[in-house]
């Protein structure tokens, strides 16, 4: 069974107001355990609708999301709890995300502490310098705020925050988009250590394409909230199926052929090293 199944869920906004708007319409995928899973769209195709539902800050109108079978819209109790320590999330801007008026060891020790990870503070602290060196910062933080980081520091302090209580699932909604482009690649590159030296099984937010081949063993493609395509990400970037796919691969710069040969055939391509 697969970590994460998502089947045929829709919802609608705007519903007895104005013009509705079907972010999602029967969206189905599903998420290997272990596994990078991809989701690309452009912006408004109803990503953050459906990661909203996956980690419970949204409700689908219909259709089934379960987490290791947990019914996710409807948990409770027990198996909430565990959802809300098993799910974890990195959002597109870490401005948001963090709030400024905790220091970097409360923000990071703050799932620990509600989860009772730690038997003590000073464990808690001991786990909270080990992830900070995990994310690349260093004890020297902790007493600091947010607003004393770069973007990229930031996004590091969140994901530190989101791996502090052990999360099986990782999602990760369009994490570097907020980022200057000279450090969107060491952020990548963050998760990607932290996905294999964690075994953790990540959903991974896009609207830059380079980015999920790069990253995810399968990928869907999103549009005005339905999947039109979805396979490993090799097929789906090699021989896209939908129009839409192949408009979104006409949309990407290619920075280094070299770097990134798994993107298609052709000109511009890896096929001629
Ligand atoms: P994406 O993350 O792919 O950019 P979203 O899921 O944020 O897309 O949005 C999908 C659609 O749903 C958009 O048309 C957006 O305007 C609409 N939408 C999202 N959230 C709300 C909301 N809370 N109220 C009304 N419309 C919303
Ligand atoms: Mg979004």
């Amino acid at each position: 069974m697969a970590l994460l199944q998502v089947e045929q869920v829709s919802k609608t906004f705007g519903m007895g107001g104005k013009q509705p708007v079907h972010a999602l319409s029967e969206v189905s995928l599903e998420v290997e355990e272990g596994e990078t899973f991809g989701l690309v769209g452009e912006s408004g195709s109803g990503k953050s609708t459906l990661v909203k539902c996956i980690v419970r800050l949204g409700f689908p109108d219909s259709g089934t999301i379960l987490y290791d079978g947990i019914d996710v819209p409807k948990a409770r109790g027990a198996d909430l709890r565990r959802l809300r320590r098993e799910v974890q999330m990195v959002f597109q801007d870490p401005h948001a995300s963090l709030n400024p008026r905790m220091t970097v060891e409360e923000l990071v020790g703050e799932g620990i502490l509600v989860h009772r990870l730690e038997p003590s503070a000073a464990a808690r602290r001991e786990r909270v310098v080990e992830l900070l060196s995990l994310v690349g910062l260093s004890a020297g933080d902790m007493q600091r705020h947010p607003h004393a980081f770069s973007g990229g520091q930031r996004q590091r302090i969140a994901i530190a925050r989101a791996l502090a209580v052990r999360p099986r699932l990782l999602v990760c909604d369009e994490p570097v988009s907020a980022l200057d482009v000279s450090v969107q690649a060491q952020v990548i590159n963050l998760l990607m250590d932290m996905q294999a030296k964690l075994g953790l099984t990540m959903l991974f937010i896009a609207h830059n394409l380079a980015v999920v081949g790069h990253l995810c063993q399968r990928t869907a493609v999103i549009r005005t909230g339905q999947i039109v395509e979805h396979g490993p990400t090799a097929e789906v970037f090699g021989k896209p199926q939908h129009p839409y796919t192949r408009e979104l691969l006409d949309a990407v710069p290619i920075p280094d052929p070299k770097a990134t040969g798994w993107l298609r055939s052709g000109p511009n391509s890896g096929d001629e090293r």
